[in-house]
């Protein structure tokens, strides 16, 4: 293993050393959380679950899913919406896979009893900084992008968003009243080390693919974007075959609609990367196609879609679960080292589309629409036939 092979395990966690180590001593047997959630999550839930159960079935592993509550169905039934199980269960596992959280029934509660703050409270524990979102258009549905066939044909980027810092954790956060005014306070701050830390994973993917990171701040504006500009070009130092540029957040907002085949990997803080990456979503046509890794340092990283809990299609069989089995491939490849398994269930994705099948969301003329568990079947049917 070259230094820099060394430092992919280093940036993308232990957890694909772990794996390693399992494989050697001929055990396959992986530990894996299912935190269906809210709305469609145990709907979407479901099919992943379904189609992790072909592949321990085709490739002869041993998978353990156990479900755990979080969200607003935690809150329910345990009053919190990260209930302590959970998060032990989480610990203690090699992956976990996540559906959706959150509901109008729950808006009437305060920030940090909502189900949201169950997801970030996640996050958090299992200390995931890096958040990898892969853009990738799918050749048959190059039509349900909301830009032009020509624009957008090709695109196949990944946003990787820092996680657990900026504006979204930073302190001092509030509300007081300053000369008479009822004033709100948010902090957005980063350290060179969680800048760094972050950095290192997006050079790392890029080594990988197309060797070009665009990194995105509002350095003209911002301090956290001036540090934030500084670091990356630190660690971009060490990565001499690796193309870096800069971009501001602004412009990037408006390059992702111009010309998106210019990116290859786009590095970004939290808020930021939360803002592109749903842009990006556009993309693909639709929120239902996209999947995320969350990954740290620790045993266990967190996948999950992008999308959130869609309340007006849940319990209908319509919602689209090939994010979340696109982030069970994930899965497979980056917590469990399975490689070839994680392609597996990618080409069946691919064939099922190529064969005409599609959810509502991604509906186009001359297609024949299925229903979310009739595409869950569709894939577990692709997967065992092993094509
Ligand atoms: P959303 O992502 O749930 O839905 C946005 C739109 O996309 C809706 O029209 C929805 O029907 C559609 N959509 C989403 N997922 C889909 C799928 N799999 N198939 C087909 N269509 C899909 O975002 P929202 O409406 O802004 O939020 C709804 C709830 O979800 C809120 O309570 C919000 O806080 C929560 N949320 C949770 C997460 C998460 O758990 N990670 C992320 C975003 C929003």
């Amino acid at each position: 293993m070259t230094p820099m092979r060394a430092h992919v395990y280093q940036a993308l966690g232990t957890n694909v050393g772990l794996a390693g180590k399992r494989r050697c001593l001929n055990m396959q047997e992986f530990r894996i959380v299912l935190l269906p959630g809210d709305g469609v999550g145990p709907e979407v839930i479901r099919e992943a679950g379904k189609v992790l159960l072909a592949v321990e079935k085709k490739y002869s592993h041993r998978f353990t899913l156990t479900e755990g509550l979080i969200g607003g169905a935690a809150i329910d039934s345990a009053g919190v919406p990260l209930p302590g199980d959970t998060l032990e269960l989480c610990r203690e596992s090699d992956a976990v896979l996540l559906g959706a959280v959150g509901g109008a029934k729950w808006d009437y509660l305060p920030g940090d009893k909502r189900p949201e703050a169950g997801l970030l409270g996640l996050r958090k524990a299992l200390q995931v900084f890096a958040n990898l979102r892969p853009v990738r258009l799918f050749p048959s549905l190059v039509d349900a992008s909301a830009l032009k066939r020509q624009v957008v044909e090709g695109a196949d980027l990944v946003v990787v968003r820092e996680l657990t810092g900026g504006v979204y954790f930073g302190q001092p956060k509030g509300r007081f009243t300053r000369d008479g005014q009822v004033t709100a306070l948010d902090t957005m701050v980063y350290t060179r080390f969680e800048v760094k830390r972050v950095a290192r994973v997006g050079f790392e993917l890029a080594a990988g693919r197309r060797r070009r990171v665009t990194s995105v701040d509002k350095a003209n504006v911002l301090e956290s974007s001036k540090l934030w500009r500084e670091a990356v070009t630190e660690v971009g130092n060490e990565y001499p075959d690796i193309e870096l540029n800069h971009m501001y957040v602004d412009n990037c907002a408006m390059q992702l609609i111009r010309d998106p085949r210019q990116f290859d990997v786009v590095l970004t803080e939290n808020m930021f990367g939360d803002i592109l990456s749903d842009e990006a979503a556009m993309l693909t046509g639709s929120l239902g196609m996209l999947p995320s890794a969350s990954l740290g340092h620790g045993r266990a990283s967190l996948y999950e879609p992008v999308h959130g809990s869609a309340p007006d299609i849940a319990g209908r069989n319509i919602a689209n679960p090939l994010a979340t089995v696109l982030s069970a491939a994930m899965l497979l490849r980056y917590s469990l080292g399975l490689h070839e398994e994680a392609a597996a269930v990618e080409g069946a994705v691919t064939k099922v589309l190529e064969k005409g099948y599609r959810t509502r969301d991604i509906f186009a003329e001359g297609t024949t629409v299925v229903g979310t568990a009739e595409m869950g079947d569709l894939l577990v049917e692709e997967i065992l036939r092993g094509t």
